[in-house]
């Protein structure tokens, strides 16, 4: 085990402790899979983490540099030019907080009693005072990326609509149009040079947020029992941790049939 991952957090950080948080990403887990989510929220053993995304991540940060120069001026980025988007970035004294992965936009949901958070990449808005959710993507595909179109883009869709769901909660009009700033790194170039070039897309996307409140019920619902949920079928860990757990119990048997058959040979001999 590495020394990042620990199985078995503090009970302080599952559901029922003080420190609990139902963050957007943990909302997706639930949604792609109630046991692992029973597993980590409740019992306190998360999945190993993955490894962290530094290109990505860099991306992300500098294009947060860009928009906020124009934050700073209340002037439309070039991009937002482009696409003919009629806003500017969002000023507001929180901003920095809601972008922080540890604290983030959060909202107390009453019913459920949670505390529900989820940080963003950018908001704009409209001379309105609208506000429009923005958040940025980098990849690396061959054509120009103007739709999210394939089956995981599910959740990139998710995202943006508890964004704006928790924007809502926290008072603000907040429409339905978000974007996705979409940056992708051409591959098609006589070498690396020191440098990637990319085409950045806006991609504009309608959220819809009625599915939060029904899942929200469910996941509380799902918290409370004491009944383990069932594994999503579309995950090839499960089937692997069975088949590797039922591998090492045969491997087990036969290892000790064979000892046993060793020893009682071993006892003859010594008989005879
Ligand atoms: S099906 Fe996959 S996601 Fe669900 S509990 Fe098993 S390993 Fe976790």
């Amino acid at each position: 085990m590495s020394q990042y991952y620990k199985p078995h957090r503090n009970p302080n950080w599952n559901y029922g402790g003080g420190r609990f948080r139902l963050s957007r990403s943990k909302i997706d887990l639930f949604l792609n899979c109630p046991r692992c989510f029973y597993t980590d929220n409740k019992l306190g053993t998360a999945r190993p983490p993955g490894f962290p995304f530094a290109l990505n991540s860099a991306v992300d940060a500098l294009f947060k540099k860009e928009f906020d120069i124009h934050r700073a001026d209340k002037t439309a980025h070039p991009l937002m030019e482009n696409y003919d988007i009629d806003a500017v970035p969002f000023e507001h004294s929180q901003m920095e907080i809601w972008r922080d992965n540890f604290k983030g936009v959060e909202c107390k949901h009453k019913s459920t009693g949670f505390t529900v958070c989820g940080a963003v990449d950018d908001i704009w808005v409209t001379p309105n005072g609208e506000l429009m959710v923005v958040d940025y993507k980098s990849t690396s595909k061959d054509g120009k990326i103007e739709a999210l179109d394939q089956d995981w883009h599910i959740g990139y869709k998710r995202q943006m609509e508890v964004y704006q769901w928790l924007l809502r909660q926290n008072g603000f009009k907040v429409l339905n149009t978000g974007y996705f700033v979409y940056a992708n790194a051409s591959k098609d170039r006589e070498a690396f040079d020191g440098k990637l070039e990319f085409e950045v897309t806006v991609i504009s996307y309608e959220g819809k947020d009625d599915w939060i409140e029904p899942t929200l019920k469910k996941i509380k619902e799902t918290l409370e029992s004491q009944s383990i949920p069932e594994p999503s079928k579309d995950c090839d860990y499960c089937a692997y941790r069975k088949a590797s757990r039922d591998v090492l119990i045969e491997h087990q048997k036969n290892s000790n049939s064979s000892k046993e058959k060793e020893s009682k040979s071993g006892d003859q001999q010594a008989f005879l």
